[in-house]
């Protein structure tokens, strides 16, 4: 570049800043500026505006954008409370790797809905990981496994989770009690639908006091846990390698020495952290007494996650666990920032991250709120009718004939499909 077009640069980016127009994307720290001519020199030249031709966009649209096969993308898909609201539902985190695999991070309450408007095909998301079972980080999991099932999941959902102290406390038993309370929905589809996706939890248990063992190992991706401290024994948290990436998701939990520990370095580090106890006892309605103990003894208050987070260092740190608003977030913010000044996401629902070993991009997902679910990977099983549970005869006698009504349209169907169906 010459030094007469460098200076003309200068000059243009000087301008554009001083009237306040930014490009590139930020960091995704929250309160930092990104240096704007260091920046524009790295682009060589300065953007070029058109009133005709589109700029490019600093949101995520589902469906839009391809993954790199070295790039992570990570959902916040949930980042609230137990008690869900239209803002933020419970703890959900997708994380999709540029190997295709997608993994579930917890499928709290409300959730589902918010992995729906990812728009991908239920088949890619087969693989739950759970940190422990409050219901705020598995309250969803029936919609996922029926929901996904009827949309286009044509294998069992697997679910990775804790033993607890007792086998009753465990991801186990909770897992094979929901099967067995969804008896009458599922009993209902037979012979209805493609059964393939409605088999049992594929569940795999492990210790929950194991400190950094290897519990799932596919495809090149390699996922550990380590014991959390929260509410009774069995909490963990996760730490996932792939790629010379390491994403670690933190549970519930006291701040921990193995977190402290196996969490160090990461490229992404999520750890909760908790709403501040002025606005549990204010705006929650906890007594003073309840608000001390839940908000920094069972879980993580803003000046400890801050500590945590100085300590393992991470690209980028991210605090989830509280509900995110006008009048809450400073609380938030200033305590974390009294122990900690490095990159940070106070995170909230559809926030989205790519992160390269390069580059940590942080943006906000858009979402189609009228979505259907994605098209089917593979072609849907005919439902076999032999295998339907029939009425009884006092309850299909009471069906009020429609037979008319409801015939143009089987006449439509088995005209434009070549079929043969009848009325039952
Ligand atoms: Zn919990
Ligand atoms: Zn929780």
């Amino acid at each position: 570049m010459t030094t007469a077009k460098r200076l003309l640069i200068v000059a243009s980016m000087t301008f554009l800043a001083v009237m306040g127009y930014q490009w590139g994307h930020l960091d995704g720290s929250e309160g930092k500026t990104s240096g704007l001519i260091a920046e524009s020199f790295a682009a060589e030249t300065p953007p070029t505006l058109s009133p005709v031709k589109a700029r490019d966009r600093d949101f995520y649209a589902p469906n839009s954008e391809d993954l790199a096969p070295d790039e992570m993308r990570l959902i916040a898909c949930a980042t609230g409370m137990p008690t869900a609201r239209p803002k933020q539902a419970a703890s959900c985190w997708l994380l999709e790797l540029g190997n295709g695999d997608k993994l579930i991070f917890d499928i709290g309450t409300g959730s589902a809905e918010r992995i729906a408007a990812m728009q991908i095909p239920y088949n890619y998301l087969d693989k739950v990981f759970l940190s422990h079972l409050h219901t705020d980080h598995f309250g969803d999991l029936d919609a996922l496994f029926v929901g996904g099932a009827l949309a286009g999941r044509q294998k069992p959902l697997r679910v990775w989770g804790p033993a607890g102290d007792t086998p009753e406390r465990g991801t186990k038993y909770a897992l094979d009690h929901l099967f067995k309370a969804l008896t009458w929905d599922l009993d209902g589809r037979k012979g209805i639908t493609d059964p393939r996706g409605y088999q049992p939890f594929e569940v795999t248990e492990f210790d929950y006091k194991g400190v950094n063992e290897v519990i799932y190992q596919e495809n090149g991706v390699t996922i550990r846990s380590i014991p959390a401290i929260h509410s009774l024994d069995g909490p963990v948290s996760f730490i996932v390698e792939w790629n010379g990436l390491k994403f670690v998701f933190g549970g519930d939990t006291y701040p921990n020495k193995w977190f402290a520990e196996y969490a160090m370095d990461a490229d992404l580090a999520i750890h909760e952290c908790f709403v501040s106890v002025p606005d549990m006892i204010t705006k929650f309605g906890f007594t003073p007494q309840g608000a001390l103990s839940v908000a920094t003894q069972i879980h993580t208050a803003p000046e400890a996650f801050g500590k945590m987070m100085s300590i393992i260092k991470p690209r980028m740190a991210v605090a989830y666990h509280f509900f995110k608003d006008f009048d809450t977030t400073a609380a938030i913010s200033d305590g974390i920032r009294t122990t900690y000044d490095g990159p940070l996401s106070l995170s909230e629902d559809y926030m989205v991250w790519n992160i390269t070993k390069d580059d940590i991009r942080v943006r906000m997902a858009i979402i189609d709120e009228d979505v259907w679910p994605p098209p089917a990977t593979e072609e849907p099983l005919l439902p076999d009718p032999s295998l339907r549970i029939p009425y009884s005869d006092m309850i299909a006698n009471g069906k009020y004939d429609m037979y008319d009504v409801i015939q143009p349209t089987y006449d439509e169907i088995n005209k434009k499909y070549g079929l043969d169906e009848k009325q039952e």
